[in-house]
């Protein structure tokens, strides 16, 4: 499986750790007192049990927006273990709150905010976006939230469960949310705030930020960015099309801006993110628990936060990742982003150089992150569909794990004749968001390029 240096940096952390409580009368836990031999024995049956997996951390999986934890965020996970802090009130989680703030306030200065902000982790991307859609409820109520049609689902269910009217913008052969879809929206009067996708979920697309803030600008609405996948991106604008990197530079304007740690951060699951740029808009949370906040007069977390117990954990390791890898555009952490780009555009390339001319990928381009999309050529839209789970079948059986995704046909040139629009295609779909997978590229291809299905 490849060396693992977990377990050493761990134990000696464990140790410092057990420094800093060195002055506690001793004592037996109570968890501590099992039989080793039988903590070993179930943990032999959960490590069997979790060999029922893809190998998510390999370079030869390369389906979904899955990215193994740096060693360096297992650690300081697993170390924070020992005391297992809540970073709801200060009371739960002392110094795992101050590393919260000091990590977000990273985050918020990779998107240009260096104070003024609101912002805070929670357990995932959709929490996150929950709460920028409730806030932009509040400040515009009864408003409608608009999302192009290829936004995350949750956006359209989180409307939902907030009584919000959420209409669905069309996108163009890229992807990206319609310009002129969006202003006709905008003309009924009745939107609230738009959220714009940077990186969507299917493909990679970028929404293009800069027209859609001048739109709502005109039409004074809200703009939230969802940057769940893509926020990181920010930092190697260079390595994007124009297009995409003028979004991405333009993020600061936003009202609001989402973005997931455990997804491009290196970060366990468990950690998403929030930033708001108005901090006014913590009014809106604003409540009393007579439970919690009394051992410090400092804002304690939960006050600004819709959660309530949260992992203090998942603080721990994002704190102790940005140490070692600073969110820079220069830095190792951006140069592993620059990897993954590498990675998909040259497996762009070379999907539309195969000398066999099997794969279609977007007419309109290539990706623009790192996230590929194409289809398998065939006699109709139907066997296309089909050839691509043959071929998604026969690269899993080579050991090499890729994704599948239903898309407009018309994304992929011609359609046949007897197509009638909208016609969707089933594609495979590449996720390559590993630095190692630009270094396995030709290994991945070889073992795409052997499994195409062919009758
Ligand atoms: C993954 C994703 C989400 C949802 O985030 P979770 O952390 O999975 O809850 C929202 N928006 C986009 C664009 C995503 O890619």
């Amino acid at each position: 499986m490849g060396r693992d240096v977990v377990s050493s940096l761990l134990a000696t952390a464990t140790e410092a750790l057990e420094r800093e409580f060195a002055e506690l009368p001793e004592w037996e836990p109570a968890g501590e007192s099992h039989a080793p031999e039988a903590m070993a024995a179930v943990l032999a049956q959960t490590a069997h049990r979790l060999g029922d997996n893809y190998p998510y951390f390999h370079p030869l999986y390369a389906g979904q927006m899955l990215k193994p934890p740096h060693p360096v965020a297992r650690a300081a996970y697993a170390l924070a273990m020992k005391i297992n802090p809540n970073n709801h009130a200060r009371d739960g989680g002392r110094a795992s709150s101050e590393m919260e703030i000091e990590a977000v306030a990273e985050i918020a200065r990779m998107f240009g905010w260096p104070g003024g902000y609101l912002g805070h982790l929670t357990s995932s991307g959709t929490l996150a976006n929950l709460e920028a859609l409730w806030i932009a409820g509040q400040e515009r109520p009864g408003k409608r939230i608009l999302a192009s049609k290829q936004a995350h689902y949750t956006h359209s269910r989180i409307s939902g469960v907030l009584k919000l009217d959420f209409s669905a913008i069309a996108a163009d052969n890229r992807g990206r949310m319609d310009l002129n879809a969006l202003e006709d929206a905008l003309k009924r009067g009745d939107v609230g705030t738009v959220v714009a996708t940077l990186g969507t979920t299917a493909i990679g697309a970028v929404d293009p930020l800069p027209g859609i803030l001048e739109l709502s600008a005109r039409y004074g609405v809200r703009v939230h960015v969802d940057g769940a996948y893509g926020g990181y991106f920010r930092l190697i604008g260079d390595a994007l099309e124009e297009s995409s990197r003028g979004a991405f530079a333009s993020i600061d304007h936003a009202d609001s801006i989402v973005i997931d740690p455990h997804k491009h951060g290196l970060q366990p699951y468990g950690c998403g993110c929030v930033l708001f740029k108005d901090a006014g808009v913590g009014r809106h949370y604003k409540h009393d628990s007579p439970y919690t906040y009394f051992t410090s007069k400092e804002l304690h977390l939960g006050e600004i936060s819709l959660e309530c117990s949260r992992a203090g954990a998942a603080a721990v390791a994002l704190w102790t990742t940005q140490k070692l890898l600073p969110l820079t555009c220069d830095g190792e952490f951006a140069a592993g982003l620059r990897k993954g780009r590498a990675a998909a555009k040259e497996l762009d390339r070379r999907l539309r150089a195969d000398a066999g001319g099997r794969f279609a990928g977007l007419a309109a381009g290539g990706p623009e992150l790192d996230i590929v999309v194409w289809t398998v050529l065939g006699k109709s839209t139907e066997d296309r569909s089909r050839r691509a789970e043959e071929t998604f079948a026969a690269c899993a059986e080579r050991g090499l794990h890729l994704a599948l995704v239903d898309l407009p046909q018309k994304w992929f040139g011609p359609g046949h004749s007897g197509d009638t629009p909208p016609k969707t295609v089933t594609c495979l779909r590449s996720v390559l968001m590993k630095p190692e997978h630009e270094n396995w590229l030709p290994e991945i291809w070889s073992r795409l390029s052997e499994s195409v299905s062919r009758s």
